[in-house]
């Protein structure tokens, strides 16, 4: 009988001054060979006036420039191949990973085989933090290739001894097989997709009782820590579910849930996470909202010192309840900076409109938030577009009832539009919420 609680309990226990003070040498250890091996770090530090031993504890890391995803796909059109912050020898490299990047050229990282080694074995760790275990069949519908989660969860299951179902994130009638045979315990997608799944699994009338999945891990978007998304997901498959974090310049599965579900889990030994203030570019207090901003402590190809993520999430080192003493961010992923809509006067993002919409039993769980010009004015229309799961039922009271949920959460009240069922596209990938159709 398996009684082991932690994948690394050294690690994973250890107290905050040990987590500290090994962030701060490997911190030196990364700084001092940008600085002195690359050409890109070194311009940046001198333009700051800043050297790798004016860093003397990990907060005085503010003083360094953040990086940002535009820098650095300039620099990597400047210096092709994969720009001056390429640390690690040819010979070195493992795997070649661009960013998913909608708008642009993508950005390319690299993994060296050294930190595939590193990827594989912390994501067998979070993949242990929600509970897989060694005999566990994993059906993997990440999706594989280009993509980071899928090789980093492939690679980790057969470190953890399972049985992987490579299926990738398609063909949800096989997804479908396969959970009933030869019946997979985990699922890895994103959320979008686990409610897809589960959607056609209860079209194809197998009640989650039927399949002996037991957990399930969701990322590449926020949602399985919005509390009614976490919920539709359990009863729809009939599980466990938890919340996965991870981004291409940074590395893939970073953070996951553990089983107290009580926000992500970072590998602080091989990152370095701070929270910073998009304003005024200070360090948020504990639980404070802010632009996560990441530095690699242990990456060996292409270091990044500072990345400015665009994501937001807050940071608390309190201990968790299972006894893991690595900084979590309580809720996940709270949004993408960029993906801020301003209307009328308001601020907010997606993931407050999924709070909203997922809390409606008459909607299903596919929205839009459209932007549209009124013509006649030149201002912004915001609309929410849901989907009615059956077309009976008053369609204008749903309809206020909606406006004034949505007026609760957002302190705005947007147009609304309810269509019929199916009338929104459905995403294995990450779904597009916003739609932007206004007039410039
Ligand atoms: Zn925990």
């Amino acid at each position: 009988m398996e009684v082991r609680k932690y994948f690394e309990p050294e690690t994973e226990t250890m107290d905050r001054s040990d987590v500290e003070k090994l962030q701060m040498e490997r911190l030196q250890w990364q700084l001092k060979r940008c600085y002195e091996e690359s050409p890109f770090y070194q311009e940046r530090f001198k333009k700051a006036g800043i050297k790798p031993e004016d860093v003397r504890s990990l907060e005085e890391v503010v003083h360094i420039p953040p990086v940002t995803k535009q820098e650095l796909r300039e620099e990597q059109l400047a210096h092709p191949p994969f720009g001056r912050y390429t640390l690690a020898a040819c010979k070195d490299w493992g795997e070649l990973h661009p960013s998913t990047g909608t708008t642009g050229v993508p950005v390319n990282t690299i993994w060296s085989h050294r930190d595939v080694k590193a990827i594989a074995s912390w994501t067998a760790r979070t993949m242990w933090n929600f509970g897989v275990r060694p005999g566990d069949i994993v059906q993997n519908a990440f999706s594989y290739g280009l993509w980071i989660a899928g090789m980093s969860t492939h690679y980790a299951s057969q470190q953890l001894r399972c049985f992987v179902v490579p299926i990738g994130a398609a063909m949800t009638e096989r997804q479908i097989d396969y959970l009933l045979n030869p019946g997979s315990t985990v699922l890895l997608c994103t959320p979008s997709y686990a409610l897809h799944i589960a959607e056609r699994l209860a079209k194809r009338g197998v009640s989650p009782n039927d399949i002996p999945l037991r957990r399930g891990c969701f990322g590449g978007e926020g949602g399985a820590e919005v509390p009614a998304t976490r919920e539709k997901i359990e009863k729809g498959l009939g599980i466990d579910a938890f919340d996965y974090y991870g981004l291409t310049e940074i590395g893939p599965t970073i953070s996951s849930e553990c089983e107290e579900k009580a926000g992500l889990h970072w590998v602080e030994d091989h990152i370095l996470i701070e929270v910073i203030n998009p304003d005024t570019k200070e360090r948020c207090q504990p639980r404070e909202v802010g632009v996560l901003v990441m530095t690699h402590l242990t990456k060996e190809a292409l270091p990044m010192i500072r990345y400015w993520t665009n994501d937001l999430a807050s940071l608390t080192t309190e201990k968790c309840a299972c006894g893991r003493t690595h900084a979590r961010s309580i809720g996940g992923i709270l949004g993408r900076a960029d993906d801020m809509v301003i209307y009328k006067g308001a601020k907010f993002y997606p993931i407050q409109v999924e709070k909203v919409v997922r809390s409606f039993t008459e909607l299903s769980d596919e929205f839009r938030i459209e932007l549209t010009t009124d013509d006649r004015r030149g201002t912004d229309i915001c609309t929410i577009v849901v989907e009615q799961l059956e077309e009976r039922g008053d369609v204008e009271l749903l309809a206020s009832h909606l406006k004034k949920g949505l007026k609760e959460e957002l302190l705005v009240t947007p147009e609304v539009n309810i269509k019929p069922l199916g009338s929104l596209e459905r995403t294995t990938f990450k779904a597009k919420r916003i739609v932007d159709n206004r007039k410039r």
